[in-house]
């Protein structure tokens, strides 16, 4: 992904760019409260259907002890960048749990600078189609680590890759989308991370899937530098203000107060080629991570509360049909 930050000096903006980044199913249904007569024909998520407003209090299902085990499984492949045997090592797990999970897989291949990549895509339920997506590869260059002679080394992303497939991939656990009148998918993007170096564009696999698509979301929600010990997500400023404002009182709904409904970064991330489709999406990422795109993006700079602050969130997100 690429950052921008705005800083407002005297009476003018200045815009500063600076490269930057990028299990076992559950048989009943967690929330029988939840009806799931939504009308397949809503072409948006500006309608609420009565149907899916929560009638009993929510509890969760997702675990950020378990996210924390897919994060660590990812962390023993380093590095993960496209077309590393580490990237598909995790590519092929994924796939492993997803079909545990009882999700329809769909792998899209394309050819970027000589590289087969890889999008995974799993799919449930029916009805208007909700996306969640994480990118699963990892920077094969630390060029922000402090010391320069490691800033060619790969970062080992525990936080810029592991974290948002470990949630993807917990979600895909407890999530029954039949449940709730909603098709989800499952989108784990590659190559988002390699941007600027050598020549390599930011979020190739969101692009792919952005402009190939077998069905246009009503709402794109992506998860990236979610794990941080310490979280704080703030309201990223490209994304769509309706879509946020959804997700954000998803986790107000559940006493997160490490969501902040305010704005301080600007990202071009995998949501980017969504919004340029004229498709409603949101950045869910913490940018306020010291060890980004250094070798100090291990697995003990993130943690399960934090997995389970965004999982959880996103949990009732989904249950609620994307609208709340
Ligand atoms: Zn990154």
């Amino acid at each position: 992904m690429q950052w921008y930050i705005m800083r407002r000096l005297g009476c003018s903006f200045v815009l500063v760019l600076l490269a930057a980044c990028g299990p076992a199913g559950v048989s009943r249904s967690p929330f029988p409260a939840v009806l799931a007569s939504a009308t397949p024909q809503v072409p948006t998520l500006t309608q609420s259907p009565e149907s899916l407003v929560l009638k009993t209090p929510f509890t969760p299902l997702f675990d950020g002890v378990r996210a924390m085990q897919v994060a660590a499984t990812q962390m023993q492949w380093v590095p993960r960048d496209t077309g590393s045997p580490g990237w598909q090592h995790t590519g092929d797990y994924i796939i492993r749990q997803l079909r545990q999970s009882g999700w329809q897989i769909t792998e899209q291949r394309f050819p970027y600078r000589g590289i087969t990549c890889r999008n995974i895509l799993a799919q449930r339920g029916s009805g208007p189609l909700l996306l969640l997506g994480a990118h699963y590869d990892s920077r094969r260059q630390a060029d922000h680590d402090p010391d320069p002679n490691k800033q060619h080394e790969p970062v080992p992303a525990a936080n810029d890759g592991a974290s948002g497939v470990a949630v993807l991939l917990e979600l895909a656990r407890v999530v029954r989308p039949e449940a709730f009148g909603r098709t989800v998918q499952l989108a784990f993007l590659d190559a988002e991370d390699d941007g600027d170096l050598d020549g390599w564009e930011w979020t190739v696999g969101s692009n792919y899937l952005a402009t190939h698509l077998a069905v246009r979301p009503v709402a794109v929600v992506i998860l990236d530098m979610i794990g941080d010990t310490n979280l704080d997500v703030y309201y990223e400023s490209n994304s769509t203000p309706a879509l946020r404002e959804s997700v954000w009182a998803a986790a107000a709904r559940q006493g997160f107060t490490q969501f902040i409904p305010r704005e301080k970064y600007g990202m071009l991330d995998d949501h980017s080629p969504f919004l340029a489709q004229g498709i409603p999406a949101v950045d869910v990422i913490d940018f306020d991570y010291p060890p980004w795109h250094t070798t100090g993006d291990t697995l003990d700079k993130i943690s399960a509360t934090s997995l389970a602050i965004v999982g959880q969130t996103m949990e009732l997100w989904l249950n609620s049909g994307g609208v709340l």
